[in-house]
């Protein structure tokens, strides 16, 4: 169950830290706007509640937050259905962790966004299900960043995902065929080692050439809690920031 909502007067104690979380990090991204001459309304934020409780989302939705992201299906399937019986109104909802292609249909009839496409089976699936909830999703096309010539996702970082930079607009192409899709961007994560701002300049060249041929494909999903400054720099149009606002994730089993 869920808490009743707080009083107006008296936040409990982790909608306060949930809103010194958020404070910051808009702080954070106004600084790093200004510092590269964007404007802030021009960078989306995705608060990433993964591995939180649907409470969470309650408090962050009584924040004004807008855009949540989950990782995996089951999770966010429950704290879905347990924030609808609430009857608030729910934030968007991002889907950005790895995808089975057998959640997929699951996923679709929830998710707003789906940040983590990345081959063609995951596709049909998701436009099989996007069209059975009679629903239409938005994709952003997932790509490794770690992987600068295969055009499939890489067989060398397992737990990651993404299409190999070659086989981006291919990709691209099939999610625009499909009628309960609407194909919004390109998703990316830098690699854990290396300088964070060559892997997003990368993808910023990617989403120019994906915008050439799809100019509504228009969103460049990229930056965390840790690297959400070069992201902003290299033109990011959403992040996804966890940690930095929640607090830190119990270690994944
Ligand atoms: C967990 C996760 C995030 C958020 O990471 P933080 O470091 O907690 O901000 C962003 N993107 C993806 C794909 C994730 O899985």
């Amino acid at each position: 169950m869920i808490a009743a909502p707080d009083g107006p007067r008296e936040a409990d104690a982790r909608s306060v830290e949930l809103a010194g979380g958020l404070a910051a990090v808009r702080a954070r991204i106004e600084a790093a706007c200004t510092a590269c001459g964007r404007r802030s309304e021009d960078v989306g934020l995705v608060v990433v509640t993964k591995f939180f409780p649907a409470a969470d989302i309650a408090r962050l939705a009584r924040l004004g937050v807008e855009d949540v992201g989950e990782s995996r299906d089951q999770e966010a399937s429950a704290k879905v259905d347990e924030l609808r019986a609430t009857g608030l109104a729910l934030p968007r909802v991002h889907f950005i962790g790895q995808l089975q292609t057998n959640k997929a249909a699951s996923v679709a009839g929830y998710a707003d966004v789906v940040h983590s496409v990345d081959r063609g089976r995951l596709v049909h699936a998701l436009q099989h299900g996007a069209d059975r909830h009679g629903r239409t999703v938005d994709v952003l096309v997932q790509v490794d960043l770690d992987d600068t010539d295969s055009p499939g996702p890489a067989p060398g970082s397992p737990g990651r995902g993404g299409v190999g930079p070659a086989g981006l607009l291919a990709l691209a192409e099939t999610v625009a065929q499909c009628p309960a899709l609407r194909l919004r961007g390109l998703m990316g994560v830098a690699p854990l080692e290396g300088d964070p701002r060559s892997a997003f300049d990368l993808l910023a060249r990617l989403s120019a050439q994906l915008r050439a041929e799809h100019p509504g494909a228009d969103e460049m999903s990229a930056g965390m809690s840790g690297d959400l400054e070069p992201a902003v720099a290299a033109g990011a149009t959403l992040l996804r920031v966890g940690s930095a606002i929640l607090g830190s994730r119990p270690a994944r089993g």
